[in-house]
């Protein structure tokens, strides 16, 4: 398969049936990941810490760059392969969020507009693992409305100069740099188009606040302070006002790969439920021969697999740079979202006083499973989008 391309589109090919390369990635992700069991999870749980050996043993063996061009050190596989390993490191209760951001998002951006120094600096080791990279688009007061972004990247000679605030940003303690979104600020102070630009983590001028939250897998969320941070030209990807583009081929992958850990979510939700349904005897049978429990599972499986065939379109419409692969993207997002929040809420109802009881693991997946119709674009935004270029309606907001 040929890497995505920003311009040509190919024929969009949706493989029903798993290809033997397919079929064997899935394996060895999945054999992987079975050496980071619950063990490994709760350590990392009870502990803090970030995801590194696993990050470490998927990237040794190439699966955390498989959507990057082969130049540049990846697979060459598209985001097809990619939401793959995103849906099985799921599916194995593990929490990766930054193979959102960093192969996906910050990947897919520089593969398509990194000059070749940057891809050679960053793109590399992205697709090595080596290198990771968070995204920071959202702010405080912005919020939703990106148009409204106030951190901003004033010049000062040959430097250029980011000011403003960030929040809710992942995995910032896991990464080397983080990609912000900041608009310039034109010559008569008014602030222009959105810029791209990498920012070392330890940047001076640079700090950070963690926000609690409930357990939503091993990556930290932030505020992030830009107290006049300096940065070099080369730092821009797609130059001085020149971000959007570049952002807008970081979005579909990012909602591609949220949906990928979505289904990776409701499968093994299910998987949990069935197993415990069959197990757990009541009134003298397993209690999933009661339909009232049955039918909510199977409606959940229903939808699961519905869902997860919309991903399986907007991966292929946007691996062949196809039309569509936008529309696809969001309501693939949505659909997962959904899926996985029904599948998680019926497994933790189907284990009764089990499913809140951390020994079963439901508890700990349920604000994970939440938080998918909140981000990276809320179930709200999705919806207007698709009133708006699906059916043609006004534009609400
Ligand atoms: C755990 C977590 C991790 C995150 N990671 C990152 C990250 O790594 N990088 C990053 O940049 N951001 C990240 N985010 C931010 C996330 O993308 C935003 O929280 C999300 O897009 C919603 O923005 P908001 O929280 O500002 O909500 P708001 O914009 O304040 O919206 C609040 C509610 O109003 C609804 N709403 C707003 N406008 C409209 C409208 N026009 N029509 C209908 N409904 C509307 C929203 O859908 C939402 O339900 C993360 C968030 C969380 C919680």
């Amino acid at each position: 398969m040929q890497p995505p391309t920003a311009t040509g589109s190919q024929d969009a090919v949706l493989n029903l049936i798993p290809s033997d390369e397919e079929r064997q990635m899935r394996d060895a992700v999945r054999g992987i990941c079975s050496g980071f069991g619950p063990e490994y999870q709760a350590r990392l749980y009870e502990q803090g810490e970030s995801p590194a050996e696993l990050w470490d043993a998927l990237a040794e063996k190439g699966y955390l760059g498989v959507n990057i061009p082969e130049q540049w050190g990846g697979g060459g596989l598209g985001m097809s392969a990619l939401a793959a390993v995103g849906e099985e490191v799921s599916a194995s209760g593990n929490s990766l969020l930054l193979i959102v951001v960093s192969p996906a998002i910050a990947g897919s951006i520089l593969a398509r507009h990194g000059s070749d120094e940057q891809k050679e600096r960053w793109l590399r080791g992205i697709a090595a693992g080596t290198t990771r990279l968070a995204f920071a688009i959202t702010e405080p007061d912005a919020g939703t409305n990106s148009h409204n972004l106030q951190t901003s990247l004033d010049r000062k000679g040959d430097k250029l100069v980011l000011r403003g605030q960030k929040t809710f940003i992942s995995g910032v303690e896991f990464s080397d740099a983080v990609l912000v979104v900041a608009p310039s600020r034109s010559p008569d102070g008014s602030l222009g188009l959105p810029t791209l630009c990498i920012v070392d983590v330890d940047a001076p001028g640079f700090t950070r606040d963690r926000i609690p939250m409930p357990y939503l897998g091993p990556d930290y969320q932030w505020q992030l302070f830009f107290d006049d941070v300096e940065l070099e030209e080369e730092r821009l990807i797609g130059g001085e006002n020149g971000g959007l583009g570049p952002i807008f081929d970081g979005l579909n992958p990012e909602r591609i790969m949220g949906a990928a850990i979505a289904c990776g979510a409701g499968r093994r939700a299910l998987e949990k439920a069935a197993a415990y349904a069959n197990e757990r005897v009541v009134w003298g049978v397993p209690i999933g021969s009661h339909q009232g429990l049955a039918h909510p599972l199977a409606e959940a499986k229903i939808e699961l697999e519905l869902a997860r065939l919309m991903m399986q379109k907007a991966c292929a419409l946007y691996d062949a740079g196809a039309p569509g692969a936008g529309e696809a993207s969001n309501m693939a997002k949505y659909a997962t979202a959904e899926a996985a929040i029904r599948c998680v809420d019926q497994a933790i109802q189907t284990h009764g006083g089990n499913g809140v009881a951390l020994e079963y693991g439901l508890t700990q997946m349920w604000w994970g499973a939440r938080l998918t119709r909140i981000a990276p674009v809320s179930r709200e935004m999705i919806l207007n989008y698709v009133a708006e270029h699906s059916l043609g309606l006004p534009k609400s907001y």
